[in-house]
């Protein structure tokens, strides 16, 4: 997909995915650029986003690959999904912060290792929630908050 379109689909959209997730608290920016292909890195793989962010400004920056991404729905989809992570952006950064400072370095890469693959299974979970338990794939939270927030106008 084309940078601007997946530029264009993000900011057409973010803010009625902020009402939906309850995130109109955090400051999310987004970035559009190739993201290295880390498939040998068993934290990263080859990722078409990922998430910064620092909880204690409840700001964000959300960066997507374009180049791995096919259509909107794909778009939205890892959007959604990075903007799920922002639910343990504080425990992430304790997890950084303060374990760091209490273990090796070797204990503390294997930590992050594990954290990291809990905190994908929980977010992946989350989706599963909102996809099929609840019905609300992306399209229908963004359809949902935009009848929301248009009522609110
Ligand atoms: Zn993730």
């Amino acid at each position: 997909m084309e940078t601007a379109r997946a530029q264009a689909i993000v900011k057409e959209n973010i803010k009625q995915l902020r009402w939906a997730l309850q995130l109109q608290d955090w400051q999310i920016s987004n970035v559009c650029e190739r993201i290295e292909d880390k498939s040998d890195d068993s934290e990263w793989g080859d990722t078409a986003g990922y998430c910064l962010a620092n909880p204690n400004y409840r700001a964000a920056c959300i960066t997507l690959d374009a180049d791995k991404i096919d259509d909107e729905a794909d778009v939205l989809a890892i959007l959604r999904h990075e903007m799920l992570h922002l639910f343990h952006a504080e425990l992430s950064r304790v997890f950084l912060a303060q374990v760091k400072t209490a273990v090796s370095e070797r204990e503390y890469e294997l930590l992050g290792i594990t954290f990291a693959h809990c905190i994908e299974r929980i977010v992946g979970r989350i989706e599963y929630m909102l996809d099929i338990g609840l019905g609300m794939q992306t399209k229908a939270m963004v359809r949902r908050a935009k009848r929301h927030l248009e009522r609110g106008k």
